[in-house]
């Protein structure tokens, strides 16, 4: 990668921040220090000439990762043919130092784009090429990654990446500067941002402008000195069952249960959108009327997005500021979206947003040095009785109460299942019924999408299937009961 050497601070101190490598090469934040990024979304400018140069800039990372892509097509059919064929290796310094020799003719244009831009596209391609070679070899797990395929204008990602140069929030609060691109002006104040970089507090280490529903968002990544955080309000565990009907149910070692609520903002605008998008099709592509439907559409998606972030970011927050340790169950949501026949439960579970809880808990507690613990894949939470220890009877599927096999008494799912989170991995170890205890070193993550015992269905063990996670999904909100290899009793 490139020197992370812009600084953007102008205290001495932070530009002598030693910058440090970990044994891979790769830039490791220095003690003290936090890495954070910071958004912002900004106008396209005014000016025709500076839209169409922000163009030009995504359009020559485009052309960099398509170029690049074929020397590497062009390498791999020159060895079928001939085994002795020296390849350039897939990394950015060689393809980048090749694109630089072959520049003033393939691209004799280059000059009017930063060479950042083309830097992007062939750092893009080389995580590309690597994800790939790394699916393929099994060292990457989950769904498999295809070969990287050359970016129509249509479906690539407008965006491109800045690691030197001038990146600055200016000190009006207001202005953006990029190499090249030069001046941009911030929809909102930058003070966020610019008060910690005017004191030292931060450095810009890359910025990346893209654009997404046609709107213009610049990314910084920064270095933020770190700062003491109060300890959580609450001393004690918590058990989070992440769900569909409720976004959370939190049990406390108190023995309270809160439930916070999910705002499904896809849900709540489905109807609009359907509306939408067939005035969009029943009117004519160019038209006014075209072009008015799909801002729309556009600006309903971009509502849904934030209000899921919002959602997640209030929760994790809310969790880490009170509870000192956090346990929550290892969700696999790629095989969730991808299985069981029921397109709205799919689509719900896309909705509530559950992916970005883990991540943000993750580095939110990691700064404050709480605890979060992941339960196993196999810790069936919803269908222990908390209570007693049985196994819970479902009386439909996904169904809210079930029922305990010893009383009779209907218990709270959502509710049940926080509490088992709790005071995991006590409750698998001590039940009676046949959880698996909780094995740390188990397969979750070459099994896929096996969190199988998919309610009803999985009693015939039929649809248990550990060796083919991507058939034998689990399609519940809920970590399930695991013995993957026994079948389900
Ligand atoms: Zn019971």
């Amino acid at each position: 990668m490139a020197e992370v050497a812009a600084l953007n601070g102008t205290a001495a101190e932070v530009a002598s921040t030693p910058k440090k490598r970990s044994p891979g090469g790769k830039f490791a934040i220095p003690d003290g220090w936090i890495a954070r990024g910071f958004m912002f979304e900004v106008a396209w400018p005014d000016d025709p000439e500076a839209a169409s140069r922000v163009r030009s800039h995504f359009g020559g990372r485009r052309f960099a990762y398509n170029w690049a892509l074929g020397q590497v097509k062009a390498d791999m059919d020159a060895k079928k043919v001939d085994p002795s064929h020296t390849s350039v290796p897939w990394n950015l310094y060689a393809l980048r130092k090749r694109f630089n020799a072959e520049k003033t003719t393939v691209a004799p244009w280059w000059g009017e784009n930063s060479k950042e831009a083309y830097s992007t596209g062939i750092a893009d391609l080389c995580v590309a090429l690597k994800n790939w070679s790394d699916s393929k070899s099994g060292k990457r797990k989950g769904r498999k990654v295809g070969f990287p395929k050359l970016r129509s204008r249509r479906k690539d990602q407008a965006r491109v990446r800045f690691t030197t140069g001038v990146m600055r929030v200016e000190p009006d609060r207001r202005t953006i500067t990029l190499p090249v691109v030069g001046a941009l002006r911030s929809m909102e104040n930058t003070r966020r941002l610019e008060r910690l970089v005017h004191s030292g507090k931060a450095r810009v280490l890359n910025a990346t402008l893209k654009e997404r529903w046609g709107r213009l968002f610049v990314s910084f990544s920064c270095l933020v000195e770190d700062h003491p955080r109060p300890g959580p309000t609450k001393d004690g565990r918590a058990g989070v069952d992440l769900g569909l009907r409720v976004l959370a149910t939190i049990a406390d070692s108190n023995g309270d249960i809160t439930e916070v609520e999910n705002p499904a903002p896809l849900r709540a605008t489905l109807v609009e959108r359907r509306r939408v998008g067939r005035s969009q099709i029943r009117r004519i592509p160019g038209s006014r009327g075209h072009d008015a439907a799909k801002a729309k559409l556009a600006s309903l998606d971009r509502r849904c997005v934030s209000l899921r972030k919002q959602a997640s970011h209030q929760l994790t927050t809310m969790l880490v500021d009170t509870y000192s340790e956090v346990v929550i169950e290892d969700l696999d949501l790629a095989a969730m979206k991808k299985s069981m026949g029921r397109r709205a439960f799919r689509r719900s579970v896309s909705d509530a947003a559950l992916g970005q809880i883990r991540p943000q808990l993750t580095y939110k507690m990691a700064w404050r040095g709480t605890t979060l613990t992941v339960a196993d894949r196999w810790f069936s939470s919803s269908k222990i009785h908390h209570a007693c220890g049985c196994r819970l009877i479902e009386p439909k599927k996904l169904a809210k109460q079930l029922v305990c096999v010893l009383t009779g008494e209907l218990v709270d799912r959502d509710a049940n299942a926080a509490k088992n989170l709790r005071d995991w991995p006590d409750i698998a170890s001590c039940s009676s019924v046949g959880a698996a205890a909780p094995k740390p070193s188990s397969p979750t993550g070459s099994g896929g999408g096996l969190g199988s015992d998919v309610g009803p269905s999985g009693t015939g063990g039929g649809s248990v299937r550990p060796s083919q996670s991507r058939k034998a999904a689990s399609g519940e909100a809920r970590t399930r009961k695991g013995t993957p290899r026994r079948g389900v009793a």
